[in-house]
């Protein structure tokens, strides 16, 4: 074989965790309470807006920025729901997922050395892309059982190259939501650095008990210094969509349309339609989707503590974390995955540095007979 010389970021990468668990889960014919996705079919008239538009012929390229309807949509979105007052034309930008707009959004900010705090556990693709956009993480921990970080801590990690704070909030993988405190926190870190928060906020819509989704860029000051990022496909539970939609002050979305002119130039117009078309729907859309998820929340955590389980804190997102003690979590995932039929996600995986090696993630964004069929598989178990 030719010796190729590929990238180190990539090359000391393995497969992500959720493809590896997702597989997994196939060989063994467990439930696959690992990768976060839902098991049902997704809003019928939003499944048929993009079929509709499919057939009408939305089907070459559309503009670079994203289709107007949708920038629209977006911009009326945020004003609805968080009191944003956006411009759609400059403000708006519709990416390739959540996951495209955060890497355009690295790409755009980051000049090699420069550096980003991360709070960790951390969704898995934002330190590669950190890195391979020349950057160097700098982790902040949220810490169990409530996930919240020492202030200190935060400050420390701030230095002369600071150039971006990640947040993501409601937090994949620990369920948990920041809190007006903890932003405030944020905001004065960011206010001090210069730094820009890229703000993954692909579970607004995710957050239980009637708590509301607080935007960073909301804050006093924040306004300007903020990148806010959604994702239909959490929105509208079509994971494989992949269209997400970035907000931000005119000269920093025109940084990023830089880099996602040359990563995809553009995002399948058809679906574009359709988030647009369900971006518009009324209140009770929204309404009942969190109170869909709250219930399998409920159902699925009570479950888990029937079962024995510590389950922690659980206030938004798709996902549950248990605490197991003692044993390592990699180990339990294996086990629990061959011996008792259900697949899980491991916390360490999303850790950078000095990981705790003793949560574990399930996915409750499932039938409720498919959650069911899981705990009882779990209480035999136990
Ligand atoms: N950020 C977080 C925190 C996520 O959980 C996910 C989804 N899996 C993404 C980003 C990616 O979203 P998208 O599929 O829209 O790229
Ligand atoms: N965001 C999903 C999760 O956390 C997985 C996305 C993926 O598989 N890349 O499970």
């Amino acid at each position: 074989m030719p010796d190729y010389r590929i990238n180190s970021v990539f090359a000391g990468l393995g497969t992500t965790v959720f493809e590896v668990m997702s597989r997994l889960a196939r060989t063994h014919d467990a439930i696959n309470l690992g990768q976060g996705f839902p098991d049902g079919a997704g809003p019928d008239d939003v499944r048929r807006a993009a079929a509709e538009a499919l057939l009408d012929g939305w089907n070459q390229y559309p503009p670079m920025l994203g289709i107007p309807e949708l920038r629209q949509a977006v911009a009326d979105h945020d004003e609805r729901f968080h009191g944003m007052t956006v411009d759609w034309e400059t403000e708006v930008m519709v990416s390739s997922g959540a996951t495209e707009a955060i890497a355009a959004s690295l790409l755009a900010l980051l000049e090699p050395g420069d550096e980003v705090i991360v709070f960790q556990p951390a969704y898995d693709a934002y330190v590669p892309m950190i890195r391979r956009a020349g950057g160097i993480p700098r982790f902040v921990d949220l810490m169990p059982p409530d996930w919240r970080f020492d202030p200190d801590q935060l400050r420390a990690a701030v230095s002369g190259r600071t150039r971006a704070i990640l947040l993501n909030t409601p937090h994949n993988p620990t369920a948990s939501v920041f809190d007006q405190e903890a932003l405030s926190v944020v905001a004065e870190v960011v206010e001090a650095t210069g730094a820009v928060a890229i703000c993954d906020e692909v579970y607004e819509h995710i957050v239980f008990d009637g708590r509301p989704h607080v935007p960073l860029m909301t804050l006093p000051g924040m306004r300007d210094r903020c990148l806010r990022i959604g994702s239909a496909g959490k929105t509208f539970s079509l994971t494989g969509w992949k269209v997400g939609y970035v907000v931000g002050a005119p000269a920093l979305i025109a940084a990023v349309a830089k880099a996602h002119q040359f990563l995809v130039f553009t995002t399948p117009p058809n679906l574009q339609r359709a988030v647009a078309f369900g971006l518009s729907k009324d209140g009770s859309y929204f309404d009942s989707l969190v109170a869909e998820m709250e219930a399998k929340r409920d159902l699925f955590v009570e479950g888990l503590t029937e079962c024995g389980l510590k389950v922690l804190p659980c206030t938004g997102t798709y996902f549950a974390v248990i605490d197991i003690g003692d044993e390592d979590d990699v180990d339990y995932c294996r086990r629990l995955v061959t011996d008792v039929g259900v697949a899980a996600i491991p916390l360490s995986a999303f850790f950078g540095e000095r990981p705790w090696r003793h949560g574990v993630r399930f996915c409750f964004a499932k039938a409720d007979a498919v959650l069911e069929a899981a705990i009882e598989r779990l209480s035999r178990a136990a």
